[in-house]
């Protein structure tokens, strides 16, 4: 609902932004019309014929042992979306929003991309909403959301204008309030959309590399993430290097998803030290959590510890991450997948 929305149905301007703020702003968050406190009669009516507030509907929720929550929403149209919200890392409250339903771009890491394909895009208001339910409903549960991820179903920016509507609508200063630092986009690596990120956007960008060759003969990163075909290792960090230079104090993150005998050896961490040089960014360390139908097997502790210190020694500002919610199937890659399911160990 804009401004311009809102004048062509007969009403100023600053009447949108009274209607922002019960929406998005001062922790109301209504849902219903009758919540709207302080609105002209006319402008309520006109509203409740003309808008819906609510995108979706709950369907289910799981806690798992480590209490990540994941979410399941039923859209409109009946098709089925999921959420997580990861309590209390560091002081942080996470909210993992999907970008769309399913996912096309087939990583071999990942049950939604493997199984589901793409049914379609999300819209601004449905990635929104994802945020703001985890806020009204868990704020009181798990403390303040403070940062979202685009790290949901599907690759975000193949849905790109309404990732950067909904980013703009989280970070708004009269509305949700997110700092454009806590608000992470993730892709696995489309080149021409990372561009219009760093050139739009002062939202954190976290890049999925989780492999070091592309060569003919060894091609692991066409293998795991089939999108390197298109835009292979030296394009995509050329032009992170390229357009880096223009963003003052600014850090990519790289995402490594750490494939047991797949990218996980001495060799693969003395590469991606040279992948990553002239590039400022962070590299987070994750364990693969398994799925069903999955030939990966994650890497042990000890190599994970091994291979961050390879990456520390020379330099590299370098994270191991543990799993959260992989009991409920809402961890990274899990996502699409039945929780009943048992993943493979
Ligand atoms: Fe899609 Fe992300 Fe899964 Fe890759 S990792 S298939 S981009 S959802």
């Amino acid at each position: 609902m804009s401004q311009e929305w809102v004048q062509s149905h007969g009403f100023r301007p600053a009447q949108a932004m009274m209607l922002w703020k019960r929406l998005y702003g001062n922790n109301l968050w209504v849902q219903y019309y009758d919540e709207l406190e302080g609105l002209n009669k006319d402008f309520k009516r006109m509203l409740s014929e003309h808008a819906d507030f609510k995108t979706f509907h709950l369907k289910d929720m799981l806690t798992a042992a480590d209490g990540t929550k994941k979410i399941l929403f039923t859209l409109e149209d009946g098709l089925v979306i999921e959420t997580v919200v990861i309590p209390c890392l560091r002081g942080r409250n996470t909210v993992c929003v999907s970008s769309q339903v399913g996912c096309s771009m087939n990583c071999q890491f990942c049950y939604t991309g493997r199984q589901m394909g793409l049914k379609r895009n999300l819209s601004a208001a449905e990635i929104v909403e994802q945020a703001v339910f985890a806020r009204r409903m868990l704020s009181q549960e798990v403390g303040t959301i403070t940062n979202v991820v685009f790290m949901g179903m599907g690759e975000p920016l193949q849905n790109i204008e309404n990732v950067m509507k909904a980013a703009d609508i989280l970070v708004d200063v009269q509305g949700l309030q997110f700092s454009p630092r806590k608000v992470t986009i993730s892709t696995s690596g489309l080149v021409p959309q990372i561009r219009r990120v760093l050139k739009e956007s002062n939202c954190a960008l976290a890049v999925s590399l989780n492999a070091t060759t592309d060569e003919i003969l060894t091609q692991v990163r066409n293998w795991v993430m089939p999108i390197n075909r298109k835009y292979n290792l030296s394009l995509l960090l050329g032009t992170l290097r390229e357009e880096l230079r223009f963003k003052h104090k600014y850090k990519v993150l790289f995402e490594y998803v750490m494939l047991s005998g797949v990218n996980d050896s001495i060799d693969d961490a003395k590469r991606l030290i040279q992948l990553v040089q002239g590039i400022p960014c962070k590299i987070n360390l994750l364990s693969f959590n398994p799925h069903c139908g999955s030939q990966f097997k994650p890497t042990k502790e000890e190599k994970m510890i091994e291979f961050r210190n390879v990456l520390a020694e020379a330099g590299c500002v370098v994270f191991l991450r543990t799993s959260r919610g992989d009991d409920r199937m809402a961890a990274c890659g899990q996502l699409g997948m039945p929780s009943e399911i048992q993943a493979p160990l």
